[in-house]
């Protein structure tokens, strides 16, 4: 498939962007979509979504949904584990920036 290398990288960034955000809060989908496009990148639900399963999937990412307006809206944050990986990403993520910029 076209492109799948490049997709594979913005999807790294995408990620360390969603335990950098879970981190702090609890975050939902679409407030994610928004922010990401803040930052440039353009993310579809049917991209976001998906992520965001296998990382609750992988243990990295708490999931609850809370009733807005009568509304399901599903909410996630880190769990220890994704706070640990964010943790490591931040080290190499310096140390790669250090090199590269
Ligand atoms: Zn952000």
């Amino acid at each position: 498939m076209k492109d799948q290398i490049i997709r594979k990288i913005f999807n790294g960034l995408i990620y360390i962007h969603i335990l950098h955000h879970g981190n702090k809060e609890w975050f939902y989908g679409s407030w994610m979509i928004d922010e990401l496009k803040e930052h440039g990148y353009n993310i579809s639900p049917g991209t976001l979504y998906p992520i965001l399963k296998a990382m609750v999937e992988e243990d990295l990412l708490y999931k609850k949904e809370k009733n807005v307006n009568g509304k399901i809206r599903k909410y996630y944050t880190n769990t220890e584990k994704g706070n640990l990986l964010l943790l490591d990403l931040k080290k190499n993520l310096k140390e790669l920036v250090d090199e590269v910029l």
